[in-house]
């Protein structure tokens, strides 16, 4: 296989999870009798651009349903990010009536409705159709298809050129990325602004949060590889903030490559710590796979240990990122019975792979668990706030990733 970014041969293997189902191809009842089509999930990383890319595999494409359960508007602590961002760039872009956004990859809507209510012309490009359908309700107007460098033009053609384009956990999606980068360039108005948050794959690697790798993650990036990636679209990264978001996340703004505005300080600073962690030398990304078999290991033999011991476990968080650590780690219902989750969508299914049903909080309510393994550990403390409730029996939360802890 080709590097998807500079097309060099990849030699080097950066992680290998072993088969998996998609992450969000969640089980209905009816489904437990069927058969699921398991893919490799193995990452790769170019020597050259230190773009790091999951492995092309045969996929059969009517698997990744465009309806799957996420809606973004389930977190509130992602809704209140959204709007932090949202006032953020509105006053330092001094949008307003005459402007015009363009957010691609807009999920239900839950960003730019904060646009619609400041009165900022707004379009959300999202090809989902349940959530394009909920944003839709927010009177977002929607161009439901996935965006390409043709969707681009076409817009452009059409005078519709944006001031702003956000790409919020959209880019790392993005199967060709150099064009989606060019369609960016093509639909950028002169003076305008890009900005792009993505999982920043130094964190990634930092805090072993191999859990975040799934089939439909093409790219893991780091400011160098995306910088690289829009100097060859004729665009330039000109500032960077660090996220909190995703367990680390840059969010990165671009313009066109000969816009007047400097870079920023954070650009020289950002790139120094990627080098100092030796972002560019592939011990570092070779040392990978032996982090990951240490968490997965320390994850079975807890629950082993406490299987032996009998106490009892819940899981909370029926999250992509959950799904990835129990294919990988091959636990199943005997020792990890369910999964509770707030969203009614996942409610009665079943993880993919693992089987582990998806249950409401009343389960939790009912069984008083002695411990409840918190999966999407990037919101931990939005759980244990909702689930304080279990402190009364004397439930323990725990995350099993960056390492086992016991909270
Ligand atoms: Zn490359």
């Amino acid at each position: 296989m080709n590097c998807r970014f500079c097309g060099k041969l990849l030699v080097h293997v950066f992680v290998d999870l072993g088969c998996a189902p998609p992450s969000n191809a969640y089980l209905t009842a009816a489904d437990l009798n069927r058969p699921e089509i398991y893919y490799p999930l193995k990452v790769r990383v170019c020597h050259n651009c230190w773009l790091v890319q999951t492995e092309d595999y045969a996929r059969a494409d009517e698997l990744f349903s465009p309806d799957y359960a996420y809606f973004s508007s389930a977190s509130s602590s992602w809704m209140t990010h959204a709007r932090n961002f949202s006032r953020m760039i509105i006053s330092r872009k001094e949008l307003s009536a005459k402007s015009f956004v363009i957010e691609i990859g807009c999920n239900d809507g839950y960003l730019l409705k904060n646009f619609i209510e400041a009165g900022i012309p707004c379009m959300g490009i999202e090809p989902t159709s349940s959530t394009a359908s909920a944003a839709r309700a927010l009177k977002i107007p929607i161009l439901q298809e996935f965006f390409s460098q043709t969707v681009g033009e076409r817009l452009s053609d059409s005078g519709q050129q944006a001031d702003l384009i956000i790409a919020n956990n959209v880019y790392a999606h993005v199967p060709d990325i150099n064009d989606f980068t060019m369609g960016l360039k093509t639909l950028l108005k002169q003076g305008g602004t890009i900005t792009l948050e993505f999982p920043h794959l130094m964190r990634l690697i930092e805090h072993n949060q191999f859990d975040t790798i799934y089939h439909e993650h093409f790219s893991y990036l780091s400011l160098y590889s995306v910088m690289k990636i829009f100097r060859n679209a004729q665009l330039r990264v000109f500032d960077v903030d660090e996220l909190q978001t995703h367990g680390g996340s840059l969010r990165v703004y671009g313009c066109h490559a000969d816009d007047s505005r400097p870079d920023s300080k954070a650009i020289s600073s950002l790139l120094d710590m990627e080098n100092s962690l030796g972002m560019k030398h592939i011990q570092l990304y070779q040392s990978f796979q032996s982090q990951a078999d240490r968490v997965k290991n320390d994850f079975i033999q807890f629950l082993l240990d406490q299987k032996t011991n009998g106490k009892t476990i819940a899981g909370y968080g029926a999250a992509a990122k959950g799904s990835t650590l129990l294919n990988y780690a091959g636990i199943r219902p005997d020792l990890l019975p369910y999964v509770a989750d707030r969203h009614p969508a996942k409610q009665g299914k079943f993880l993919p792979g693992s089987r582990i049903p998806i249950t409401t909080e009343d389960r939790i309510k009912a069984e008083k668990p002695s411990f409840i393994i918190i999966l999407p550990w990037n919101i931990k403390e939005e759980i244990v706030t909702q689930l304080g409730y279990v402190r009364e029996w004397g439930a323990r939360f725990l995350t099993a990733i960056p390492r086992l802890e016991i909270l």
